[in-house]
C-alpha cells in the first residue's frame, strides 16, 4: 500500500484557482499527471501548469466551461487523449450567486446548478466509460456543508450541493463492481476568492461556531481529496467526507 500517486493521471475541473488549484498541485506534489481545467482564467491556469511541471509532472491546460455538457464531455476525452489514461476525476469547479429566494433570477440557480450538479453528471459520465473499460478509478465530488446544512441566500447552491450527494452515492453504487469508488468531500469555510468577499461579521460567527477556530485552507481540502484518491482508501466508496473544522457534525 502507497499514498504515491505516481503512474496515474488526474483531471481537475476549475483547477485555476482556489481549492482545485491546491488540489492539481498536491496531486501532482504525490506523483500524478494532472489534466487543469478552467474556465476563463487563463494566466492563473498556466501559473499552476509551470508549478506542476517544475515538479517533474506532466501538465496539460483543458479550458471548458464544465455547464455545457458537450464541453464538459469532450473536456474528459480530450484528458484521455492528451495523458493517455485517467484514474481519477476531481469535480471541483463551482461557484456562488447568492441571494434571498424572492430575489433570485432563473440564470442565478440555472448557472450554480448547471455548474456543479450537471457539470459534475457530464464529467462523471464520461470518465466513467472509460474507467469502466479500465477497472479502475476514483471519483472525488466537491460539495459543501451547504448541502449538508442549508444556508439562507443559498438555495440554488444547497441545492446543488444536496444533489450532488445523491450523484455520489447513486453512482458509487452503478460502478462499485468495477472497482471504481464515488465519494464526496463536504469543505466549510476554506479562504479562497470565492468567500474573500464575505462580511467580517459573518467569519467571527462562523470562527465562533469552529471547535477548531480557524478558516480552512485549500490544502486542508486538497490533502482529503490525496487521500480519497489513494490505494489506502480502495474501500471507501459513497461516503461523505466533512473538511470543516468541526463546524458541522452529524
Ligand atoms: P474559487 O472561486 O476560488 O475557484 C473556482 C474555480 O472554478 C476557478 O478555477 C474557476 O475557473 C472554476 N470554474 C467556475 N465555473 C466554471 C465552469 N463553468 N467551468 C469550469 N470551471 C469553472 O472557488 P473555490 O476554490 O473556493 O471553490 C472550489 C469548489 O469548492 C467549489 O465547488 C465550491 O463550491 C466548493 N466549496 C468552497 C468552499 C469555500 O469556502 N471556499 C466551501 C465549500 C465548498 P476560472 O477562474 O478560470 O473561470
Amino acid at each position: 500500500m502507497s499514498t504515491s500517486l505516481e503512474g496515474r493521471v488526474a483531471l481537475v475541473t476549475g483547477a485555476s484557482r482556489g481549492i482545485g488549484r491546491a488540489t492539481a498541485l498536491m496531486l501532482a506534489a504525490r506523483g500524478a499527471d494532472v489534466a487543469v481545467n478552467y474556465k476563463s482564467n487563463r494566466a492563473a491556469a498556466e501559473d499552476v501548469q509551470r508549478q506542476i511541471e517544475a515538479l517533474g509532472r506532466r501538465c496539460v491546460l483543458l479550458p471548458a466551461d464544465v455547464a455545457d455538457f458537450a464541453q464538459a464531455t469532450a473536456l474528459v476525452q480530450q484528458a484521455v487523449e492528451q495523458l493517455g489514461r485517467l484514474d481519477i476525476l476531481v469535480n471541483n469547479a463551482g461557484l456562488t450567486r447568492d441571494n434571498l429566494i424572492v430575489r433570485l433570477r432563473e440564470e442565478d440557480w440555472d448557472i450554480v446548478v448547471d455548474t456543479i450538479l450537471k457539470g459534475a453528471f457530464a464529467c462523471s459520465r464520461a470518465a466513467v466509460r472509460y474507467m469502466m473499460r479500465e477497472r479502475y478509478g476514483r471519483i472525488i465530488n466537491i460539495g459543501s456543508v451547504s448541502g449538508l446544512g442549508g444556508n439562507a441566500g443559498q438555495t440554488n447552491y444547497a441545492a446543488a450541493k444536496a444533489g450532488l450527494i445523491g450523484l455520489t452515492k447513486a453512482l458509487a453504487k452503478e460502478v462499485g463492481s468495477r472497482n471504481i469508488t464515488v465519494n464526496l468531500i463536504a469543505p466549510g469555510f476554506i479562504e479562497t476568492d470565492l468567500t474573500a468577499s464575505l462580511p467580517e461579521t459573518m467569519v467571527s460567527e462562523i470562527l465562533r461556531l469552529t471547535p477548531l477556530g480557524r478558516l480552512g485552507k485549500p490544502e486542508d481540502v486538497a490533502a482529503a481529496v490525496c487521500y480519497l484518491a489513494s490505494e489506502e482508501a480502495s474501500f471507501i466508496t459513497g461516503q461523505v467526507l466533512s473538511v470543516d473544522g468541526g463546524l458541522l457534525m452529524q
